[in-house]
């Protein structure tokens, strides 16, 4: 309950009172390596100077107007920017507020096309197991951790769920890369098939899957396949960035590398780097065309939307990415980071898997790395490891295996793009030390 706060708040965790590049400082005056950025959100950093004078400028200016009135600079110039940058075909941009807004609108957006374009049958949705699309009640349905939804059956929209693409634990030995994507992309379609076509309205996924299995990425082939399969069957393919896209990949969009282009895009976390809260839905054109020319009018709504000072930082998050070509960097930095954590874990007994793209990586624990077996999920070795971390002054996001016991507990790793050689050095050593202590 810590992250409720009043009262008891005080005393269950450290107050943090500043932020210096990589580190993050308690009021104690300690130092954090913050090799997570909470949960894959600063990827500048903290107190970023850019960032910093845009909005001092933008809160001089104009904070906020609401975009049934007006619309501003700060957020007509976000969106040109992220068309700009995006996948083929997508050329509008709805501005939220968060992760879990940006996929509750592209849910929406998806049944209302499908009703404007007179095939109203076309209402479930599919997705995959062990993803997350956040907590708000449809992004929840969408979301395939069964611990997570189970409490809240049955779920507001009607969603079934297939294998990730996860090829640590799915690809049998003796089979290729490219046959085990294609073999699993292929339940995609056995599933449209079971469901009725004629029903289906979207498919939803996270190109490299981050908080609910520690930075998986889909295998070379895997995404392409998909967009076949929805094209066939008229599906919208919707994939989740909210954690792997705005360069943590190396790539703006994570499924540019997948040479992928998604009917709808969803980011979140790192547009706003922290600095504020803010999320976007991108849209291919002709989505936005079928509305324009039915209705008229996307039947949803925020009132922080479009804020511009949410659209300032933003602004200045994608011009320090730009500027500073930090897309490359993440990609020599992240090649650097996965070298580090093979040198370290790849003899390790009870480490079976070092996974990711860029500056998004996933160490996965195993009690025996021939078996694969998970731990006991009793044993609660991932909080174990964030308690051992946090002492030695590291922050990093461990996580569970699924409630199905199918996977082991996990260390997701996603430090700011500007991280240095020797700041690897220190996240790899301290990360070490506090999973041989959780371990002892
Ligand atoms: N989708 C993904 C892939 C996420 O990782 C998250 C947040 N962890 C969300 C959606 C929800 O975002 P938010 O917490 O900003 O609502």
């Amino acid at each position: 309950m810590s992250h409720i706060f009043g009262r008891s708040t005080r005393g269950q965790l450290p107050t943090a009172v500043g932020g210096d590049g990589c580190y993050l400082i308690d009021a104690t005056g300690k130092r954090y390596l913050d090799g997570s950025g909470g949960a894959a959100v600063s990827c500048l950093g903290h107190s970023n100077a850019r960032v910093r004078a845009a909005l001092h400028l933008q809160v001089e200016q104009l904070a906020f107007a609401h975009t049934g009135f007006f619309t501003s600079d700060p957020a007509e110039e976000l969106a040109d920017r992220l068309v700009a940058a995006a996948p083929e075909g997508i050329d509008r941009v709805y501005l939220v507020s968060g992760g879990s807004e940006a996929v509750e609108a592209a849910l929406k957006l998806a049944r209302q096309y499908y009703m404007e374009i007179g095939q109203p049958q076309r209402h479930r949705v599919i997705a995959r197991r062990q993803s997350y699309h956040g907590n708000t009640l449809g992004a929840l349905a969408a979301g395939g951790n069964e611990w997570r939804r189970s409490q809240f059956a049955p779920l507001l929209v009607e969603t079934t769920h297939i294998s990730p693409c996860y090829e640590y634990r799915g690809r049998a030995e003796d089979e290729s890369v490219e046959d085990y994507g294609l073999r699993v992309a292929g339940e995609l379609e056995a599933e449209i098939l079971r469901l009725g076509p004629e029903t289906v309205m979207a498919f939803v996924a996270e190109p490299v899957v981050g908080a609910t299995a520690g930075a998986v990425p889909a295998v070379e082939g895997y995404l392409k396949r998909i967009r076949e399969i929805c094209d066939q069957y008229g599906i919208l393919l919707i994939l989740d960035e909210v954690m792997c896209g705005m360069g943590r990949t190396g790539y703006l969009f994570a499924c540019q590398e997948d040479g992928v282009s998604p009917d709808m895009i969803t980011i979140a976390k790192g547009l706003g780097a922290g600095y504020q809260p803010i999320g976007a839905l991108l849209v291919q054109g002709k989505i936005y065309d079928a509305i324009a020319a039915g209705s008229g009018f996307f039947q949803h709504g925020h009132t922080y939307m479009g804020h511009a000072m949410a659209a300032a930082a933003a602004n200045a998050v994608l011009s320090e990415i730009e500027e500073n070509d930090l897309l490359t960097r993440v990609r020599t930095q992240g090649d650097k980071l996965q070298a580090a954590l093979q040198a370290q874990f790849g003899q390790h007994a009870h480490v079976g898997d070092v996974r990711g793209r860029g500056l998004f990586r996933g160490v996965e624990l195993v009690a025996d790395r021939d078996t694969k077996n998970p731990f006991d999920p009793s044993k609660k070795l991932h909080a174990k490891i964030k308690a051992a971390a946090f002492e030695a002054g590291l922050i990093c996001y461990p996580m569970g295996g699924t409630i199905d016991g199918v996977n082991g507990d996990h260390v997701l790793i996603a430090p700011a793009f500007i991280i240095e050689d020797t700041q690897i050095d220190e996240l790899v050593s301290k990360l070490s030390t506090a999973i041989d202590k959780a371990l002892s």
